[in-house]
């Protein structure tokens, strides 16, 4: 059997992406086949697309994805045929089926569909690390957080104010900075001079974390808006990579710690994996996370999916439809 997957045969711009028919995959032992409802689009297959991060060609991008379970492979426990999984954590899932590790899929609870349970495993887990292991800010602590519209933005916007921690982001246009501050946002600022702005507010002191996504552009003054012993995560490049640094510069700036976490290492074993998914999903039960789902676009249209991420023109999560 074959099946509808997107293909590259090498890295490049969006246009690399294509749709190809590729043999369906089989579940392996410990593995579950699932038929795909949803793909989640996350920030990582551009990289892996541009060639910013090596795979082997040629490549079917996707981490990310949910849908029923078609098939159970051997020594499987846990999980039957029919079930609604996601995942964070698979291979080639901009696909219409895709294979997993079964320890690595999670059941998704009744009342929450499949294009939440797609859109919500990389991004939530990461906002949920982001916000409890990666640093810890205490409730009364104010952080910054850029990018307070983007998938992980919006994520860790709503985490971080729910424990009582004030949120200071930034957005690049007012549609985005009004959906920042409906997350829960205390002040969305612009990009430009966001370090001067960040102390006028803090009063001269500083955040005591700035989460950075962006990376290469907001590096230098993230680093600047920090307070004494404050913390910078950097944990991505949307903007490219960050280039080399002399670790002086933490001293003089007041002690301070930078650190550029990975979400693999923040589920080190399942019981933290389970720990992690329970809280998004309580959180998602009680009303208190909101999903947004900001695009969608047909599996065939990988390449402006893309193309809308890297052009800075999405909110919320993007998903492709098989
Ligand atoms: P987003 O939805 O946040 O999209 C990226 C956003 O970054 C854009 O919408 C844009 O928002 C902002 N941005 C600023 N400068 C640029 C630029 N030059 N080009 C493109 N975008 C820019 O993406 P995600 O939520 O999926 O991911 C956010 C970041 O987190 C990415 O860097 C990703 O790699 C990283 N990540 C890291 C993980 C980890 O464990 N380390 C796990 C998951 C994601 P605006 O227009 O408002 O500036």
């Amino acid at each position: 059997m074959t099946m509808r997957a997107i293909v590259a045969e090498q890295t490049g711009g969006p246009e690399v992406l294509r749709l190809a028919e590729i043999p369906d995959p089989a579940p392996r032992p410990g593995e579950l086949l699932v038929q795909t409802a949803a793909v989640g689009v996350n920030f990582i297959e551009t990289y892996q697309r541009s060639g910013l991060y090596a795979v082997p060609l040629p490549f079917t991008p996707g981490a990310e994805g949910a849908g029923r379970v078609l098939a159970v492979g051997p020594g499987v426990e846990g999980f039957a045929e029919g079930d609604l999984v996601a995942t964070a954590e698979a291979t080639a899932t901009y696909a219409e089926r895709f294979a997993v590790a079964a320890e690595r899929a999670v059941r998704v609870p009744e009342g929450i569909g499949a294009d939440t349970a797609a859109a919500l495993p990389l991004q939530g887990l990461t906002a949920h690390y982001l916000a409890t292991s990666a640093a810890r800010p205490e409730p009364g602590d104010t952080v910054l957080v850029h990018a307070g519209a983007g998938g992980v933005g919006l994520l860790l916007t709503q985490l971080l104010a729910a424990r009582g921690v004030r949120v200071l982001t930034t957005a690049s246009t007012p549609e985005k900075q009004q959906l920042s501050r409906s997350a829960g946002a205390s002040e969305v600022l612009g990009y430009d001079g966001f370090a001067d702005r960040v102390r006028e507010i803090t009063g001269g002191e500083g955040v005591a974390v700035a989460y950075d996504g962006v990376g290469k552009s907001t590096f230098d003054d993230s680093l600047r808006a920090l307070r004494v012993r404050g913390e910078l995560v950097l944990y991505g490049a949307a903007s490219g990579p960050v280039p080399p640094f002399d670790l002086q510069r933490l001293n003089a700036g007041g002690s301070l710690s930078v650190t550029r976490p990975s979400l693999g290492h923040f589920l080190r074993t399942p019981d933290e994996r389970v720990w992690r998914y329970r809280e998004l999903f309580a959180a998602i039960e009680a009303g208190a996370l909101d999903i947004r789902i900001g695009a969608r676009f047909p599996l065939a249209e990988a390449a402006a999916a893309h193309r809308a991420l890297e052009g800075r023109e999405t909110t919320g999560k993007v998903i492709l439809e098989p």
